[in-house]
């Protein structure tokens, strides 16, 4: 994935990895956007049979302390497809469900171009432009697709 505040790219080894990609070489200072990065399958979180390498995106899930959750499936190099199987997109509707949050499919640029609500309908940037937010924002899936808020 891209981190903000480095000049990573998407697809790039950040400069920072140690031993062959075993570690980090900046750990305790590493950026925001590493401190935050929640991977699904990393934490058993992941539907099964979601392990990147085999499917080929992850799951990883921003601001877990912050409603509604928003998980990005990020796919890996070659793989830009991959996500868009019927037994796919019913995974990511079912944990769009059971986290009562939002599951978005983004480009290689980091843009959202579908979401997957709890509601189970899914938007995609071509037909749900308004869904959407040109500068980035967070995906705008309206209200009525969530559950209230315990
Ligand atoms: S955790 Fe460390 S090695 Fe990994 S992307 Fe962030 S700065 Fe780079």
């Amino acid at each position: 994935m891209a981190v903000r505040e480095l000049p990573k790219a998407a697809g790039q080894p950040c400069g920072h990895l140690l031993g062959g990609g075993r570690g980090c070489g900046i750990w305790g200072a590493h950026p925001p956007s590493c401190q935050t990065f929640h991977c699904l399958w990393r934490h058993g979180e992941a539907p099964e049979g979601l392990f990147p390498p085999d499917c080929g995106f992850l799951l990883a899930a921003g601001e877990r302390d912050r409603w509604p959750v928003a998980v990005q499936v990020v796919s890996l190099p070659g793989r830009r497809h991959a996500w868009n199987t019927p037994e796919n997109r019913e995974a990511f509707s079912r944990l769009a469900a059971a986290w009562n949050g939002v599951v978005t499919i983004t480009d290689a640029e980091g843009c959202a171009t579908h979401a997957f609500a709890p509601s189970g309908r899914v938007y995609s940037r071509t037909l749900n432009p308004e869904v959407f937010p040109e500068d980035g924002a967070r995906v705008a899936v309206p209200v009525g697709d969530y559950r209230p808020a315990a």
